[in-house]
């Protein structure tokens, strides 16, 4: 399934469209895997974990 020029990986379930790697026009991920990574030392909830695969989609930045 090709959604725009990025493939959807119906796998990776993703909101974040500020990602250059999200599919833009649905809510995956494009990438065939992603590292997740937690911020916390003691992660205790969903909040304390993140994709470390993320990277900045320079054209939806704003100043
Ligand atoms: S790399 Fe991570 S943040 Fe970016 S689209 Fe994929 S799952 Fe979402």
């Amino acid at each position: 399934m090709e959604i725009n020029t990025r493939k959807v990986n119906e796998s990776i379930k993703c909101t974040v469209d500020e990602c250059k790697y999200h599919c833009e026009t649905a809510d995956y991920c494009s990438l065939d895997m992603i590292k997740v990574g937690a911020h916390e030392s003691c992660p205790k909830d969903s909040q304390c974990v993140d994709c470390q695969s993320f990277a900045p989609d320079v054209t939806k930045m704003t100043k």
